[in-house]
């Protein structure tokens, strides 16, 4: 029977409709009732973004790779005085850094191309507003949701080490194990480069400045 068939017998959307409405009826019901019952949401779901204010280096690849343009950063620089050296230092020094979340749009590029670890989700999202521009965190604001990301996933025991930890186990070995330490390395160890931007899986969020603040 053709489609118009079917809609030429008397009462069938009807009878349709209420075989949809009883199939529903008879299964179990989904709705979780939240607030009072908490949603069991998967480690890294992504609620809001977290800033480690002492691992930006203001090098602001983050708001200029922002497709909203909604991260407004603002900074000066400062001498730096190195005992020793010939002359002094500059330190870029952070005045601002905001993220309007009525902007963001949450696809993570921020988090994905800073080179310092700065910036992390955390599964938090409990952060509705009444008033539109509240959703404007600055840099305090996004530091203290830092206290809700996510410790890292596990190392991948196979997986290169990182350059710092290469680094530190040569000298950790002494100026002659270095090369030794070079050519020994474990055949099931990848030897394909790692990627050159975004954050270090093996590396706790918030873990100390980066040497690289200092230019
Ligand atoms: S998640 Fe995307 S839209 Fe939101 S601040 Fe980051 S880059 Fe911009
Ligand atoms: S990309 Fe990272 S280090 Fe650079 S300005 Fe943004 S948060 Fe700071």
């Amino acid at each position: 029977m053709t489609d118009n068939g079917d809609r030429d017998v008397p009462g069938k959307g009807l009878l349709d409709g209420l075989a949809v409405t009883f199939k529903t009826m008879t299964k179990r019901s989904t709705t979780q009732q939240y607030p009072d019952v908490q949603p069991d949401l998967p480690p890294r779901s992504r609620g809001v973004i977290a800033l480690s204010e002492e691992n930006c280096t203001v090098c602001m690849l983050c708001a200029r790779e922002c497709p909203d343009w909604c991260i407004y950063i603002d900074s000066h620089k400062e001498e730096v005085v190195v005992p020793g050296a010939a002359r002094s230092r500059q330190r870029n020094v952070l005045d601002k850094f905001d993220i309007d979340f009525a902007l963001c749009m949450y696809c993570g590029i921020c988090i994905e191309v800073c080179p310092f670890d700065a910036l992390h989700w955390t599964p938090e999202f409990e952060y509705a507003e009444t008033d539109v521009l509240s959703l404007l965190h600055d840099k305090n604001r996004l530091g203290e949701w830092m206290r809700t990301v996510p410790p890292p996933p596990a190392h991948d025991v196979l997986g290169e080490p990182s350059k710092e930890e290469a680094t530190a186990a040569r000298k950790a070995a002494g100026p002659g194990a270095a090369t030794a330490a070079k050519t020994s390395r474990p055949s099931s160890v990848r030897t394909t480069s790692p990627p050159t931007a975004g954050p270090a899986p093996d590396r706790a969020p918030g873990s100390g400045a980066n040497p690289e603040r200092e230019q």
